[in-house]
């Protein structure tokens, strides 16, 4: 079979080299956008202003796939999870958080990560591969696709879902140059959000690379428990990634903020004195803060912390002038929230069978 290449893998700027090759004009590359983005179609046949011999050379070498659904779950409170089926036993899932005034989509960068939270259900899987910028771009598709029959739309994206985006970089802009893209799905900088571990250097590129907003999983404000919570801060540690931080903010020609995440974990990282602590790591900084109470999973070894526990710790960070709120725990019947997504992955690290 002769290769074929899956068009949404393809920013504007690659199609229209795509289509140069192809011999084809420039304005050849809006139109075949308008199609695949704005009216959701991916039957090359029916593009009818493209030319039949564009058409036909289209059905030879290329494709529009879409990933395939194993299961698509809906929660009691409107959560709507995708089961998506990458082949060779490898799953991923994407989930629709409805509310009063948007609907985000929470995306897969990875088929599992190999990051190791010891806190986190995708960690605790191990990592297969990272996945293309059709898979990611896929993901929003197939949701819009459903979506838009009921009269929703989604508002915001955040890379929230499997994997750690900044260790899938180059699939990870390109996804993020198309959703900003007026010809594909047209969304600010502010409504697409990469979340990240602190993967410094990546951290470091992507303040150059692309504008979309930025969320960092911080957990812990000292190096020592973060090095425990976060493995990945032996490597990179809290004062490298807030100089990484500083430097984002700074980058760019327009006014930029941070989301600081923060899972509550009981007796873990939830007193007031370690309130305090993070009060004073974010002096300064332009942020935001995101209590996440701690989601459990099976075999996860934390609890979550007391209501009023996340209380007191949010009234520290407000009364030192920090913005802060509470993640609301949405989808969690159907294993939907925050940290609990597991698609079955095959564990190339090997962690799952130590
Ligand atoms: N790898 C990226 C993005 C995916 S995780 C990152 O770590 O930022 C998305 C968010 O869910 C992160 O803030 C992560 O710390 C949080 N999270 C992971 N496991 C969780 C759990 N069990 N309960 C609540 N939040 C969790
Ligand atoms: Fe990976 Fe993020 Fe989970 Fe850590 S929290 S294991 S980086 S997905």
């Amino acid at each position: 079979m002769k290769d074929t290449i899956n068009l949404l893998n393809l920013t504007q700027e690659s199609l229209n080299n795509f289509f140069a090759e192809l011999g084809e004009k420039p304005y050849r590359t809006k139109q075949f956008m308008q199609w695949v983005y704005h009216k959701d179609q991916l039957d090359f046949n029916q593009m009818l202003n493209l030319s039949k011999g564009l058409r036909e050379k289209l059905s030879e070498v290329a494709t529009l796939e879409l990933p395939n659904i194993a299961k698509q779950i809906f929660s009691l409170d409107g959560v709507i999870k995708w089961v998506i089926d990458l082949g060779q036993n490898n799953h991923i899932e994407t989930v629709y958080i409805p509310e009063k005034d948007r609907g985000t989509l929470c995306i897969s960068s990875q088929v599992g990560c190999a990051l190791a939270c010891t806190f986190c259900s995708t960690g605790a899987q191990g990592f297969n591969r990272n996945l293309t910028t059709a898979e990611i771009i896929g993901q929003v598709m197939v949701a819009q696709l459903y979506l838009s029959n009921k009269g929703k739309r989604i508002s915001n994206v955040v890379f929230m879902g499997m994997g750690e985006p900044l260790l899938n970089e180059k699939a990870v802009y390109d996804a993020c140059d198309l959703l900003l893209d007026d010809w594909a799905f047209g969304l600010s900088r502010r409504k697409v959000t990469i979340s990240t571990s602190g993967v410094v250097p990546a951290l470091l590129r992507m303040a150059d690379t692309t504008p979309v907003s930025l969320a960092i999983s911080l957990h812990a404000a000292d190096d020592v428990l973060r090095d425990e919570l976060v493995p990945i801060n032996q490597k990179y540690p809290i004062d490298e990634l807030m100089a990484a931080c500083q430097n984002y903010l700074t980058a760019g020609t327009q006014e930029r903020h941070i989301l600081f995440e923060y899972v509550m974990l009981e007796g873990v990282n939830d007193s007031i004195r370690q309130a305090k602590q993070l009060a004073k790591l974010l002096k300064g900084v332009s942020a935001k803060v995101n209590l996440i109470p701690f989601n459990p999973f099976p075999e996860s070894q934390y609890k979550t912390s007391k209501t009023a526990t996340i209380e007191a710790f949010q009234d520290v960070l407000f009364n030192n002038g920090i913005r802060t709120m509470t993640r609301k725990t949405r989808g969690e019947d159907v294993d939907a929230a925050c940290g609990q997504l597991a698609g079955k992955v095959v564990d190339k690290t090997k962690r799952t069978q130590t």
